[in-house]
């Protein structure tokens, strides 16, 4: 079976300092067919992005001189419709395989991961956070959207008891509107480590996408540590298949390639 790890982070994310070569040899080592390094591009934080799509390509090229394993050249990128034009101009870099969009937070919000929800009305911060998603999954230039779910991980560690199974509608109305321009979403291995214990998002989201027509679809750990990568990869791509899923999906050049289950 394909086992791709197709989100994971390096020494070129803010929040991350693992050297490139020691994830990739953490992919090669736990067996993974393939993988797609994603480093943070937040379109509302550049001063925090010193490196150049360029630069990061060659760090990861480099990096993965000698190893065997596919290496897909990505980027995680954030708040795209606030910024649209500087989007355009970063993705415009022709080596791009894959883009997971990832909403990270609304305009003049903090970041979810920084936010203290004390100082919000919780529920009308997730209805907010909705609304910009909606937006994000009709008009971002995306392959992928990355961790539905992103804010309930951290009201979850905040003692928020609302998930996104308190918001069926507003999730059927995202997962709709990003099979309607074909784009897919990730199944995030990262919730299995966390409070949550499930993929971000969580399991029937990932089979609903399927029954309203979603074919596209990742598995990432988003790692950035060597020893998290590939962690829950070959559970959730078995898992996968258990709910139905004939194909996860590889990009090249940002055009999909479906890998049979
Ligand atoms: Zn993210
Ligand atoms: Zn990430």
């Amino acid at each position: 079976m394909f086992f791709a790890d197709y989100h994971m982070h390096t020494h070129l994310s803010m929040d991350g300092d693992a050297d490139t070569r020691e994830m990739i040899k953490a992919a090669a080592a736990a067996g993974l067919s393939e993988i797609a390094i994603c480093d943070h591009c937040d379109l509302n934080l550049m001063e925090q992005f010193p490196y150049s799509p360029k630069e990061c390509f060659e760090d990861y090229t480099a990096a993965a001189a000698g190893i065997d394993i596919p290496v897909k050249i990505g980027v995680e990128m954030g708040q795209q419709t606030e910024f649209p034009k500087l989007s355009k101009e970063i993705l415009s870099f022709p080596e791009y395989d894959f883009v997971i969009g990832s909403y990270h937070c609304m305009a003049g919000y903090p970041d979810f991961s920084e936010a203290d929800y004390k100082n919000y009305d919780v529920p009308r911060l997730y209805s907010i956070y909705f609304d910009g998603l909606l937006d994000y999954a009709k008009n971002a230039d995306f392959d992928i959207m990355g961790h539905l779910t992103y804010p309930f991980r951290y009201g979850m560690r905040q003692g928020y008891s609302l998930t996104i199974a308190d918001y069926k509608e507003e999730t059927d109305e995202v997962l709709k509107a990003l099979i309607a321009r074909g784009k897919g979403i990730e199944a995030n291995t990262s919730g299995l480590r966390d409070k949550m214990k499930e993929t971000m998002p969580p399991t029937y989201v990932l089979k609903r996408y399927l029954e309203l027509g979603g074919e596209f679809i990742t598995v990432g750990s988003d790692a950035h540590f060597p020893h998290h990568v590939g962690v829950g990869i070959k559970e959730t791509t078995q898992l996968l298949k258990e709910l139905g899923f004939k194909y996860v999906s590889a990009f090249t050049k940002r055009k999909a390639e479906m890998k049979k289950l």
